[in-house]
Order: structure tokens, then sequence, then C-alpha cells
């Protein structure tokens, strides 16, 4: 199943290793053939290349729309080196094999990604390259084809360790790859196309990844599980730095992307936050004067729940906060930066991860979220849904205080992020008491109280601080008991999105407990 390398094509957009690649394939008696931009680099570099040109009698035309379009190219990459028929026919028209194509793609995704023009994006689709590609790939059974520059050295140490030969099943890997590139590829011009032209339901629809990273493994040991990234350069968990800490698990990036998602609800400028998320979920929001004391208000939410929790800042984490957050035991910390005082605390703490990123997530950014369902995957607008005070809609006798409104829309961001039915206490800026992922709204309600209960019982209050806080509910309240628990934990403010058929009667029973209630008409479901 060895396979000789005597003659490879180089057609690459991005140049980097390409002069080393040549002069070691050369090194090797590998004949070099070469479209015009990589066959001058390699000229420049004193190497002896032949262009593609030459062995097509084409020249390059059209922009380069036309290179290697060519059955002098393709039958050299895709005729049967055992195939009497095969050899016949290359005989006859002068083709040579081709036993090694590397090729990297015009840069589609970089261009889309700088915010060029229709045209400009129009033009930087591959033609040639994939056609290539697809072709050494489908004779993989004598055909190498190299697509990344991380896997030059790979090859070469391959031909070392085979006499210039390679392995069937290293050529079968680099198939696999090749083919995952070309049609990561088409999926990334098809889903500009679908977002250029405002379709939000074509009728096929390509995915496409690339490893970020191999997991030890998925939710639970027994799952095998591995981390993908689709190149967008949205601030995040995909693509922040890691600091420090031991190897992030599945279930830290699920949770830290839940967390630096909600807290790139609160804008930098408008000061400090913290998320502390646990399972996907928020136990503890808060906002303050300093960081630190933004954290240590998020804390107070919810100790228990805290412990081994994921944090999120929506400033630099700074000497003091860090100070704070070593003292207990953490899983992740992720903020847009980290000064070095505060790497330096963190450096004790061996395990904690530490991600930076540049700069907060845009929640107003419009993407597509995925939900993967047995034998097939939802596709919706991700939920960019926005309120301001402007939006709300007073209903009861009683308006809410200037105070009351500051903490129903910190609320309802919150809300946003807690899994349904969701409800959020908050009181001063910080959250008091989440309820999440409940069947029942009454049972949110009553678990985010008893929450706050238990919280005033452990920091020694003479009262819960749902006592004058405000309550948010992601979606409307069906009946008035659910109102009427949060009303008996001592909420003062009610935030929902209204529409119950029994919209009536609930605000009926908001006004009789006294209560101030605004309406968003738009619901958070999340689940
Ligand atoms: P070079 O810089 O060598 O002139 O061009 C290299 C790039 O051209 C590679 O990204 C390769 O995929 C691409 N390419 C090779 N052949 C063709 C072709 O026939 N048509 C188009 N559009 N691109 C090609």
């Amino acid at each position: 199943d060895l396979a000789p390398v005597r003659r490879a094509l180089l057609s690459v957009s991005d140049k980097t290793g390409l002069v080393d690649l040549g002069k070691a394939l050369a090194k090797r008696d590998v004949e070099l053939l070469s479209t015009g931009g990589s066959a001058r680099t390699l000229r420049d570099a004193g190497l002896d290349v032949k262009d593609v040109a030459e062995v097509t009698g084409f020249p390059e035309m059209m922009d380069g729309r036309v290179k290697t379009l060519h059955p002098m190219v393709h039958g050299g990459l895709l005729a049967l080196r055992d195939n009497d028929d095969h050899v016949a026919a290359m005989d006859e028209h002068g083709i040579g094999d081709i036993d090694l194509l590397v090729v990297n793609l015009y840069p589609f995704e970089e261009t889309v990604a700088r915010g060029a023009d229709y045209d400009t994006c129009i033009e930087n689709i591959d033609i040639g390259g994939p056609a290539m590609i697809r072709a050494a790939a489908k004779n993989h059974a004598f055909v190498n084809v190299v697509v990344d520059v991380e896997d030059y050295e790979a090859l070469l140490a391959e031909l070392d360790a085979n006499d210039g030969q390679t392995t069937y099943a290293f050529r079968q890997k680099l198939a696999l790859n090749a083919y995952a590139r070309t049609g990561a590829y088409d999926a990334a011009v098809s889903g500009w196309m679908a977002k250029a032209l405002g379709e939000t339901a074509p009728r096929r629809r390509a995915v496409a990844g690339e490893l970020a990273q191999t997991l030890r493994y998925g939710e639970n040991p027994h799952q095998a599980a591995a981390f993908y990234t689709d190149g967008s350069a949205r601030p995040g968990v995909a693509t922040a730095r890691q600091m420090q800490g031991k190897e992030l698990s599945y279930n830290n990036i699920n949770d830290t992307d839940a967390a630096f998602e909600l807290v790139s609800e609160f804008a930098a400028s408008d000061g400090p936050a913290c998320a502390i998320i646990k399972h996907a979920n928020p136990c503890g929001v808060a906002r303050a004067d300093t960081l630190k004391e933004a954290y240590m208000r998020a804390f107070d939410c919810d100790r228990t729940s805290a412990f081994g929790g994921i944090i999120a800042l929506n400033q630099p984490l700074d000497a003091a906060t860090a100070e704070e957050i070593a003292g207990i035991f953490t899983e992740v910390v992720i903020a847009p930066g980290a000064d070095e005082a505060a790497m330096a605390i963190f450096a004790q703490k061996k395990n904690l991860r530490l991600l930076t990123t540049d700069g907060l997530a845009d929640p107003a950014e419009a993407a597509l979220m995925l939900k993967q369902v047995s034998g097939g995957y939802l596709v919706q607008d991700k939920d960019s849904g926005q309120v301001s005070a402007d939006d709300l809609k007073v209903v009861t006798k009683r308006a809410p205080s200037d105070q009351e409104m500051a903490d129903m829309l910190f609320a309802w961001k919150v809300a946003k992020h807690v899994k349904s039915n969701a409800i959020v206490y908050v009181n001063n800026g910080a959250t008091v008491g989440v309820g999440a992922g409940q069947m029942s709204r009454v049972d949110s309600c009553l678990i985010a109280a008893r929450k706050a209960e238990d919280m005033a019982a452990e920091l020694g209050l003479s009262a819960p601080l749902t006592q004058g806080s405000v309550v948010a509910s992601d979606a409307f309240f069906p009946f008035p008991d659910g109102l009427l628990t949060a009303a008996e934990a001592g909420a003062t403010a009610v935030i929902q999105p209204g529409g119950s058929m029994r919209d009536d009667e609930v605000i009926a029973a908001a006004d009789k407990a006294g209560l101030a209630m605004v309406l968003t008409g738009m619901r958070h479901f999340r689940h």
C-alpha cells in the first residue's frame, strides 16, 4: 500500500512554509509543478519549478479563474496507476502522474470576515483549487493531498519513514481532511450567500467546523467529544486565549459560553458587572462600582451553587477581584483581559482556568443558533432581543420608581439567559434569587424565593433580599398564582412579556397587592 511521490503540484494562496516545503521536496528528488504566484515564490528561493501553464499548454487566464482546470492536471491526479486503460490514456495524451497535491484555497472566509463587498467575495471563491483537492482525494489509493500548512511536516516525516513513499492509511487521512475542507469551504460560501440574500431558511444548509480541541470526554465520562469552531471572530469562548489552568472540559466550554454571553449584556462603559454560571444557568449576576464588589454581590446571590462555578467579568480582571475569586473553588474565569498583578495571584492557583478575550461580545449582533434534534437540527436567529425603558408598558395603577425600573431592566437581561421557566429577583443591581428550568412557573418563583431565604440565613440578614426586590419572568404569567408568590416573597415590581389570556386577572392581582408591573411585549424562552 506504499505509493511513491515523484511529482508534486503546489498551488497555494497562503504561502506560509511553501519555500521550506519546496526545498524539502526537491531534496527528496520530487519534481515541482506550480501555478503563477506559488511558482514565483519557489523560483525566487532558487528552486527549479515547472509552470502548470507549460504542462497544460494554456496560459492562466480570466484573472486566474482558469489555471489548473485541464486534463493534463486532472488526468494526472485521477488516473489509477494500476489500471491498464488509465495508463494507456496517460501515454496517449502525454499526461504525467501527479502524486502529491498541495493546495490551500483563496481566502474566502477571511474575505467575508473583513467585510468585503459582494463582488470581492465572489472573486475569492476558489474553483480550480477545490476541483483538484476533490480529484486528488478521490484517488487517495495513489495520491497525497495536503490542504493545511500544519500538515507539511507530517508529510515530510511520512516520506522519510517510508523511503520517499507514503502509506495508504496516511493518504486516507489526508483525503478525509481534504473533503472536510472543500465541504466547509462551500458551506462558508452558501452560508454567506444565505446571509447576503436574507434567507433564513434556504432549502439546503451546510454546516462547517474546524477541530479546535479533542476533549477528554463529553457531558459525561462515557461520551467522546470534541470542540469545533466555525471561524467567527466574535469575542467569546471559541476565540478566547487561555492564560493558565487545566484544559477546558466540554461542560466548561458550554458554561463559559453562557457566562460570557450573559456578562456581555452589560456594556463595560456602564460599570463593572459579574456573572457566575453553574450548569449553564446563572446563580448570581451583579453590577457595582468596582469589579471586586460586583463579584462579591454576585457570589452572595447563591454561595452554595457558586462553588465550582464559572465566572465572567465585563472588565479586565484586576488584583483585588482576583484575590477575592481565588478564595473559593472556581472552574473558569473569563474576562476581557487581566492585569499582571491579577495574573500573578491566579498563578498560585494552578488548576484555575483563566481565559481572556478582546472585548465583549455584541449582544445585538445577528447570528444563527443550531440545536440538534434526532434526525436533524433546528435553526433560529440568536435571541438578540433587547428592551429599553421606552419599550415598557406600565399596566398597574402604581408606576415603578426609578430604582425599580433600573432593577427590572437588569433582571430582564438576566432572565434572557436563564433556562425556562425563568424567574429572577433583583435587588439594587444584583440578583438575589434565580429560579431556572422548572416545568411550572410557580415552582421557579418559589425556588428563587427559597434560595433568597437560605442566603439570608447564611449571611445573618434579618430578612431575605427578595423583600423590596423586583422580579422578572421570561414569559407571561398564565395565572395570578406565580405573581402572588413573588409578591409574598416581597417583590414590589414585576417585569414580564404580557400576552396571557388572563392578563386582566394578573394585572388586577398586581394592583391588589400594590405591585408596579410593566410589560415588555417580548418573550425570552430559552431551553
Ligand atoms: P497562485 O498564487 O499560485 O497564482 O494561486 C494559487 C491559488 O490558486 C490557490 O489558492 C489555488 O487553489 C488556486 N487555483 C488553482 N487553480 C485554479 C483555477 O483553475 N481556478 C481558480 N479560480 N483558482 C485556482
